[in-house]
């Protein structure tokens, strides 16, 4: 799905060195952390050690003191919010936003991007087009039998879903999740990683997470943070079993 034409290497992302200070305290600090195709990492790490703040700054909500963001060859560290979001970056916050008075469908069908050239000319191949690509999508993020339900009467996980598939709409080729399981069950938890597992493929994935389970049903790689700056970075295993990380984080 992604257009991307970088033969040179695999890398989609990197991040070079980059510190943000909020009034002299530098909660981002001098880091450096590169992302592959394909890749799904999960950034852990204290509460505080900078791991929203990253992602902030990925996404333009957060413009770094210095450093830089190399997306797909690109130096996007200064483009608007707006601007990065088309380049194929794509964002979910902590908590779900979803039109509560829409349906699942309705969701999903106002999350398309709308550059798409066809819009005018092919009007009734556009529709059937898109009303089986948003199905495909539902069913996907486990809400096919929801679909033509208001969003409002979802459980707050399938709201998480529903905002994983608006995201997908978006065709993104990396997306940046903010704890994403927060408030789900075990089962939705595991259905959730089924499904992080698959977007990853032809794409990329940050995932901000705590629950280790969790993170080790899903992670390639784990990179964990702490006052800012890169403590370990390794499988989940690797970084389980690291001294430094067992003092900061896992240990108590
Ligand atoms: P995490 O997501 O890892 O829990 P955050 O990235 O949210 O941590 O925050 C890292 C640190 O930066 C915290 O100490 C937080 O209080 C601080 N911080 C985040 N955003 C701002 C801001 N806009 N102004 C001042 N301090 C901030
Ligand atoms: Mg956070």
């Amino acid at each position: 799905m992604s257009s991307t034409a970088s033969c040179s290497n695999n890398k989609v992302l990197s991040i070079e060195e980059l510190t943000v200070s909020f009034d002299g305290f530098r909660a981002v600090d001098s880091l450096s952390l590169s992302v592959n195709h394909d890749e799904l990492r999960v950034i852990i790490g204290p509460n505080g050690a900078g791991k929203t703040t990253l992602l902030d700054m990925i996404c333009g909500k957060t413009k770094p003191t210095s450093g830089r963001v190399i997306f797909n060859g690109i130096d996007i560290t200064r483009l608007s919010e707006h601007q990065i979001v088309r380049s194929g970056i794509g964002r979910k916050f902590q908590t779900p936003s979803v039109y509560e008075d829409l349906t699942i469908f309705e969701n999903l069908e106002i999350s398309l991007p709308r550059t798409h050239g066809i819009y005018q000319s092919l009007t009734f191949r556009r529709s059937r087009d898109i009303v089986e690509r948003i199905h495909i999508m539902a069913e996907q993020i486990f809400l096919i039998q929801q679909v033509n339900d208001r969003a409002g009467q979802l459980s707050h996980g399938q709201k998480q879903w529903l905002e994983i598939g608006m995201l997908l709409m978006q065709e993104s080729s990396l997306l940046l999740l903010d704890e994403p399981v927060a408030g789900m069950s075990p089962r939705e938890r595991e259905q959730t990683g089924e499904l992080l597992s698959r977007i990853a493929i032809g794409k990329s994935v940050i995932v901000i997470e705590h629950d280790m389970d969790f993170v080790r049903q899903i992670a390639h790689k784990v990179t964990v943070l702490h006052q800012g700056k890169v403590l370990s970075e390794g499988s989940a295993e690797e970084v389980k079993r690291d001294p430094h990380v067992i003092d900061v984080y896992l240990g108590h």
